[in-house]
């Protein structure tokens, strides 16, 4: 029955951390802000949650990180609201920033002078500064959107780490350099100073695994919360998004992450990786050593022993 089944997916998370845990000590802590620097490396936490609300977790699913680029994919789904609302947002916003994998790391300016500042895709900084800049013409206030939007999905409210906000800000010298690139080209429109804060804020939006597993589950949902039954994104708009996450979430590892783990995924640079399990799980997972690409070294182990054991890829 399901209490069984329930059982034995609580054992198997146990075993999969078992096996991923080790692996932090092949990653390496991001140090580009002292507050990255300072986490404790043997932190891990892996939450599952199910679209009926049953949450399996293992470790420190309850203790908050900044969600750093996980939250690009908030602020993609707040643009493609506003882009399902009106036919004219819709084209700017595609015709801003594209769809294709970069292969190249997710800080990289190379691709933005070759290809007229027009970011590859919105998981990587450039097309995350772009959405932004578009989600300032059309949010009355975009850090409260933005925060409204995760604390529901979240199921409780959540908050921002000034202090990571500020800390962000002050080491954006590659990220503003991509944006002044970007306006030289006429592909952002508001002040870089107002573009960084929006982009510095969202990165520092504090949530735990627990909470960011809840906030994917509309994904494997077409679109729909379980939690409230409120549309989020059409169907079609939700499968994109997962699109995005699996051929650009994870950056330039993102052929590695299809091959090895085969699920929608999105990583940030605190060591959060959140997964989508279409018509059954939100998934995250939490450590914060990372591998070269930029994603957390134990929280790929772990997806890929998930996935594999409960034959969870797409493919
Ligand atoms: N704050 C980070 C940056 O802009 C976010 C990047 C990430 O999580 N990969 O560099």
């Amino acid at each position: 029955g399901g209490d069984d089944a329930s059982k034995d997916l609580d054992a198997l998370l146990e075993e999969v951390a078992e096996i991923a845990r080790p692996k932090a000590s092949e990653g390496e802590l991001a140090d580009y802000i002292p507050e990255l620097r300072e986490e404790d490396p043997d932190s891990f936490g892996l939450a599952v949650v199910d679209l009926d609300g049953t949450e399996h977790v293992v470790g420190d699913v309850d203790r908050p990180f900044a969600i750093q680029s996980v939250s690009k994919v908030f602020s993609l789904v707040l643009a493609m609201q506003k882009a399902d609302a009106a036919d004219g947002v819709r084209k700017e916003l595609w015709g801003r920033v594209g769809v294709e994998p970069s292969g190249d790391p997710f800080n990289s300016l190379v691709q933005l002078e070759h290809e007229k500042g027009i970011p590859r895709n919105p998981m990587i900084n450039a097309g995350a500064l772009v959405v932004d800049d578009v989600l300032l013409d059309h949010c009355t206030d975009h850090h409260e959107e933005m925060q409204a939007l995760v604390s529901e999905l979240a199921g409780e409210e959540v908050t921002v780490d000034e202090r990571i906000a500020s800390s962000e800000e002050g080491t954006s010298g590659r990220n503003r350099a991509m944006a002044y690139l970007m306006q030289s080209f006429g592909n952002l429109h508001h002040p870089v100073d107002d573009v960084i804060k929006a982009y510095a804020h969202q990165c520092a939006v504090k949530m735990t695994a627990r909470q960011l597993a809840r906030a994917s589950r509309f994904l494997a949902n077409d679109g729909v919360d379980p939690a409230t039954g409120r549309q989020i994104l059409r169907p079609p708009l939700a499968r994109r998004v997962n699109a995005l996450m699996l051929t650009c979430g994870t950056y330039d590892a993102a052929g590695e992450f299809a091959f090895d783990v085969g699920i929608p995924c999105k990583s940030g640079v605190a060591g959060a990786i959140m997964g989508v399990v279409p018509d059954r799980y939100g998934v995250t997972v939490w450590s914060p050593p990372l591998d070269q690409a930029g994603n957390s070294r134990a929280g790929k182990a772990a997806l890929h022993e998930l996935t594999d054991r409960l034959d969870l890829s797409v493919f």
